[in-house]
Formats: C-alpha cells, structure tokens, sequence
C-alpha cells in the first residue's frame, strides 16, 4: 500500500515534469539512396508536441539528410514522414507536389529549419531576412513584417544589429539571425542540423544559448542534429543516436550518452567527450 506520503517531492533542484502532447513528427521505414550509397536505411521516428530531440551520430550517420527528408528538401524513395499529419511534397493522391506548393505546405504544418551555413539571404539586412518569410509567404505588409522581425531579432539578442548586413555579422551572430528567420513563420517544430559546427569555438555559446532559451520556454518541438554532448544533455528530452543510416538507439541523455549499450554509440561518446 503505497499512500501518498511515499510519493517523494519535488525538490527545487528537479526539473518541471514536462507533459507531451501528440506526435507532431512520424516517420516511418525512411529510405534514401544517392546511388549505390544507401543513406537513410529504413528510420522510424517519432516526435511529440513540445519535445526537445537531439539527434547524434558519426559525420556521414544520415542526420542532415533525414532532417532534410522530414521538410522535403529531399524526396524519399521509401517510407513516409507526416510532419503535424502532413506529407511535405505530395499531394492528397501520393503525387510529389511542385516547389512553390512545397514551400507552403512547410509553413502550414509548421516547420521550420535553421542550417548548418546558416543559409542567409546575402543581400538582405538581419530585418529584411527575417521580414522575408512574412512578406513572401505569409503577404503581411512591410511595415507588420519588419515590426514582427524587430521582435524576433530582439529575442535573438540582435536588435541592435537589424540594418547589418550578413556579410558585416559574425557567424554567430547570421546564426542567431537565422533562427529568428526560422521563428517568423511562428512554427510548431524548428529542425536545426548541426546550427553550431560552422562557427568559432567562441561563438558557439551565444547560439546554443539562444537555443536553450527555446526549450526552456517549452512549447516549441524541436530536432537539433548536434556533436555539442554537454548540450545535448542539457536541453534534450531524448537523445537519438544515427549510425549507418538506422537509428542504433535512444532514450534520456542520461541513458544515450551517460551509459550507452550500443558499442557505435560509446565510441562516439568517447570520443566526443
Ligand atoms: P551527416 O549529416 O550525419 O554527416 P549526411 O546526411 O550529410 O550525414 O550524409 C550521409 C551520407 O550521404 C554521406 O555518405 C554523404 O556523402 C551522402 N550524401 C549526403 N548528401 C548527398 C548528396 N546531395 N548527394 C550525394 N551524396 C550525399
Ligand atoms: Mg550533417
């Protein structure tokens, strides 16, 4: 008889318990070959609403290309991905849909990435890339979008930097802008694949922090493909390990990287730490 009392309480010390919504990301049986070269060899994944996902694996385990299957940046050759019940790319009979039908289909099941080179718009101010979204896909005004871009530059710690230019930014700071950029369609889950490896070791902080600041909010569902295991630890509800394509394992970075069972994943975590 295991009376309430028994119950431990919580500390200060632990964490809120976070509750997860439904699965926001289904994936399953993901298949992609570029040529011979058989990449994603059959992924199940699946991530619920609010759940902060780090996605780890060996250069070359298939992370950016599964992040960029679940947008459609890439066609599958087998399997299928629902991002928020939509499959990105086809239509309601299975056809593959053109770019521009894509593009909106991303913003309305709400997804949004932020990448590796950060992807920047090179002629376009911090406010404009950020406006650009709003403006091209969404039709707000001017003045709504580059007010809505102020907001977000702001969150980003990049306010002060609206009229820079990418070019006159450091690489942690066009980072920081292309997370906001990422935020303006206001999406349900942001795909990051590895938004720090192009950066200075001493940039880095500044961007994995923005980052934490999101999880910690709650709300937003995110997969950050990352190497940063200190990271992955702090922010990530599950961490899923890649290597040859399939998913090896998962559970809490606690299990993951604290005590790996799969011997791919301990040489990973050995050689990261
Ligand atoms: P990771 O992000 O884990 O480093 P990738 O998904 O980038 O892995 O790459 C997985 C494999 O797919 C690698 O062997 C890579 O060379 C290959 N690959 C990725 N993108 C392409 C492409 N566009 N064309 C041909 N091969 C590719
Ligand atoms: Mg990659």
């Amino acid at each position: 008889d295991v009376g309430l009392g028994e119950v431990p309480a919580l500390t200060r010390a632990d964490p809120p318990p976070r509750s997860f919504g439904e699965a926001l990301i289904e994936a399953f049986d993901l298949r992609k070959s570029y040529g011979d070269n058989e990449v994603l060899r059959g992924i199940d994944l699946h991530v619920r609403q609010g759940e902060v996902v780090a996605l780890l694996g060996p250069s070359g385990s298939g992370k950016s290309t599964l992040l960029r299957c679940i947008n459609h940046l890439e066609g599958l050759d087998g399997g299928s991905v629902l991002v928020a019940g939509t499959a990105i790319g086809y239509g309601e009979r299975g056809d593959e849909l053109v770019e521009r039908h894509v593009a909106r289909q991303r913003v309305e099941a709400g997804v949004g990435m932020v990448f590796q080179q950060f992807n920047l718009f090179h002629h376009l101010t911090a406010r404009e890339n950020v406006a650009a979204p709003l403006r091209w896909v969404h039709g707000w005004s001017r003045e709504d979008a580059a007010a809505r871009a102020d907001e977000l530059l702001a969150q980003v710690g990049m306010a002060h930097r609206a009229d820079a230019l990418p070019r006159h930014m450091s690489g942690g700071q066009q980072q920081r802008v292309g997370i906001a950029r990422a935020l303006a369609s206001n999406p349900k889950v942001l795909l990051l694949d590895e938004p720090t490896s192009a950066l200075d070791p001493e940039l880095v902080a500044e961007v994995l922090g923005v980052i934490q600041g999101l999880a910690r909010q709650g709300g937003l569902t995110m997969i950050i493909a990352t190497h940063q295991l200190r990271f992955a630890r702090e922010v990530a509800d599950r961490v899923v390990f890649m290597a040859g394509g399939v998913v090896v394992e998962q559970g809490t970075a606690q299990q993951v990287i604290g005590d790996p069972q799969v011997e791919a994943t301990r040489r990973f975590v050995r050689a990261m730490d």
